[in-house]
């Protein structure tokens, strides 16, 4: 897969957790320590990975030191 910052090869991965499911939110915005997946919506935010899930797949450019995640919301 390409990188769609430098065009180089992109590498196949995972972000992992070790404990709680993985979270983007805005700037500005924290996940707090009960944050729930509305709560975080209501802000802006939304979870990589379902609740009982510890891993996001995404993509890591050597080049650029980008990694990339092309689906990130949670199914
Ligand atoms: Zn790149």
């Amino acid at each position: 897969m390409e990188c769609p910052h430098c065009h180089g090869e992109l590498e196949a991965g995972n972000i992992i957790s070790p404990r709680d499911p993985i979270f983007w939110c805005p700037n500005g915005e924290k996940a707090g320590f009960f944050t729930t997946a509305r709560g975080l919506e209501r802000r802006g935010g939304f979870r990589l990975t379902r609740s009982f899930e510890r891993t996001a797949e995404a993509w890591y450019c050597r080049t650029c030191n980008r990694l990339t995640v092309f689906d990130a919301k949670a199914k």
